[in-house]
């Protein structure tokens, strides 16, 4: 469903992303790990169209949303994009709006719904994620936790093909982690397509279907958890674990 070849982006003469070449099948859960500043978030920014590579090429869905280095018109590019949905480390709600009014914000603006069918799906999405009766709230009053799980729910929104996660429990508390974690295991469950930039490793071991390791802007090394948490390859990869197992 995604399939990503020889990306390369850099940020003046800081080379953050090189040759990075994967896939991402229907139904499966990837996580990437890696230490800090190794381009795993400049990787899922460049996926959604946050930010432009300068070289490779990504497809999602069969259409090139960037091809050798070159973009379609903008159109096109929003079309792809409007597969995909991301959660950001630190939530992004509009604080002025409720949750009800954040959740529905951009399907009101893009798809033909009428206000009864946004209403139904509003509740319904955020039963799903165990918040039905913060409908009315507003974000500053919601712990991190609840905060994380209602951008959860408005990614869910715009019903999309992949959501793509940025070290979506970095921010919170210990204590509210689980909650988090919960509702995306719930989803790959569902058989949600994810990439999961992730320190957890706990749920990259039980949960994803493929781990990717980046270091330096490469992906050093990738495989199935069992493989890659016990029996890593590559020096790097051992010497990462270690840290952070
Ligand atoms: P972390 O685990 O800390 O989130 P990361 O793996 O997500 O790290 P990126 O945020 O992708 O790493 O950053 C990779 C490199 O690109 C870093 O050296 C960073 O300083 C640089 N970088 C990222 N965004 C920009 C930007 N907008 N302008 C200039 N340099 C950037
Ligand atoms: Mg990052």
């Amino acid at each position: 469903i995604i399939e990503i070849s020889t990306l390369q982006k850099s940020f003046g003469s800081n080379e953050v992303l090189k040759n990075i070449s994967f896939e991402v099948n229907k139904n499966e859960v990837v996580a990437v790990i890696g230490a800090s500043g190794s381009g795993k978030s400049t990787m899922l920014r460049s996926i959604v169209h946050l930010e432009k590579v300068d070289g490779g090429s990504i497809q999602i869905d069969g259409q090139n949303l960037v091809k050798d280095g070159h973009y379609p018109k903008i159109k096109t590019i929003k079309e792809i994009t409007a597969k995909t949905g991301m959660v950001f480390q630190h939530f992004n709600l509009f604080p002025h709006l409720s949750v009800k009014e954040n959740l529905e914000i951009a399907p009101k603006l893009v798809k033909k719904t009428t206000k009864e069918e946004l209403d139904k799906r509003s509740r319904d999405i955020l039963q799903k994620v165990g918040l039905s009766d913060k409908l009315h709230a507003q974000p500053g009053s919601l712990s991190g936790g609840q905060k994380q799980r209602v951008a959860i729910a408005r990614a869910l929104m715009m019903d999309p093909d992949i959501l793509l996660f940025d070290e979506p429990t970095s921010a919170l508390d210990p204590e509210v982690t689980g909650e988090v974690l919960k509702v995306m295991r719930d989803l790959a469950e569902e058989n949600m397509t994810m990439i999961v930039v992730t320190h957890e490793m706990g749920f990259a071991r039980e949960v994803a279907d493929r781990v990717v390791f980046m270091d330096g802007g490469e992906i050093i090394e990738s495989g199935r958890p069992e493989e890659f948490f016990t029996n890593p390859q590559h020096a790097r990869t051992k010497a990462f674990l270690s840290k952070n197992l």
